[in-house]
């Protein structure tokens, strides 16, 4: 469980001149689920691109993205396709964006596979519908043969996983991947990407804007906001004890918890293109002073692995 998969050191990701991604440091080992949590726009979407190399030409990226101590920045295409879906694969919110809705599965499935591993097409069927069942597809021989526009947006999902994991990735990145599905499949994939932990030992980087999804189902978790991490740590330990104000504010914006009436977020994301000095959250935070809004925030350890980015020493302020 100590062995690094995922090291990324000082990320910074922009689009001419706006700054997207800033200092971004991430560990994951292997075995390990990492939350990435934060309101839309807080730049998830654009850190996993970065680590699968979908970010458009125009992005200038900065720092170092390294797996299993490669350094993926410096890999050529060919390089990337040998690892992207076989060691790393994705699993993207919408189904849709993953297949051609007017191709069978079966096709589907074989020219994937194929394009990284030497394999029959018997035992890919074989495989594929053995991967359906543990993922709660009993109906394996149907959905083999099926298009999928004739299949549920959960079942389209659940497809999409099983072709994500059918290579056994080291490393699997979820950009939302319930936010399509209604609850009850959405507790089901979830409880699925923890089985497949379980089973292979896959690292997983687990995006959403649900801190309640993150804690239930990650090891660790880190708070995005105006595309830095402003808070890192084991789990259990940034929802029972949040040490950031934004942290605090996601926690108490999920419905119903503990009986409370959930007070939301006031204001609105911060635009990336007029980042000020200071911190980028002082604008909607009910503790930030004058000097949050001129310095620079610092890190904060409050225990071996749990940080915060915050001027603020939270235990001056009843949170
Ligand atoms: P999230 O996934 O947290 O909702 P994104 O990573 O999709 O956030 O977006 C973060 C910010 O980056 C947004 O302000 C978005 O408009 C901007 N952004 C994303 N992609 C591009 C792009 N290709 N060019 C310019 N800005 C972009
Ligand atoms: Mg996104």
């Amino acid at each position: 469980m100590n062995e690094e998969m995922l090291n990324i050191k000082n990320l910074s990701v922009s689009y001419s001149d706006i700054n997207i991604l800033k200092n971004i440091d991430i560990n994951v080992k292997k075995g390990e689920i990492l939350g990435i949590v934060g309101e839309s726009g807080s730049g998830k979407s654009t850190l996993i691109k970065s680590i699968m190399a979908l970010l458009g030409s125009d992005a200038y990226v900065d720092g170092s993205i390294r797996f299993e101590g490669k350094d993926l920045l410096s890999l050529s295409s060919n390089e990337y396709r040998e690892i992207k879906g076989n060691k790393i694969s994705m699993i993207f919110q919408n189904p849709t964006e993953y297949f051609n809705p007017i191709r069978k599965i079966s096709k589907q499935f074989i020219e994937t596979i194929r394009s990284h591993k030497d394999i029959s097409k018997l035992e890919i069927k074989e495989k594929t519908i053995d991967t359906f069942k543990f993922l709660g597809l009993n109906d394996g021989e149907r959905v083999w043969n099926s298009y999928p526009f004739e299949l549920s947006g959960g079942m389209n999902q659940r497809v999409a996983i099983a072709l994500s994991i059918m290579l056994e990735p080291k490393l699997l990145l979820a950009d939302e991947p319930t936010s399509s599905l209604d609850v009850t499949v959405q507790a089901q994939v979830v409880g699925e990407l923890i089985k497949l932990r379980e089973k292979l030992g896959t690292s997983i980087i687990l995006v959403t804007h649900n801190i309640g999804v993150a804690s239930y189902m990650s090891d660790n978790i880190g708070v995005m906001y105006g595309g830095r991490i402003v808070e890192y740590g084991q789990s259990k330990e940034v929802i029972n004890n949040p040490k950031h104000p934004y942290t605090k504010m996601l926690i108490d914006s999920v419905p119903v918890r503990n009986g409370k009436i959930p007070t939301g977020i006031e204001g609105n994301p911060p635009n990336l293109k007029n980042i000020q000095d200071g911190c980028v959250f002082s604008d909607r935070c009910k503790y930030a002073s004058q000097k949050c809004r001129n310095e620079a925030p610092i890190i904060r350890y409050c225990g071996e692995n749990h940080w915060s980015s915050c001027l603020i020493e939270m235990e001056e302020v009843a949170l």
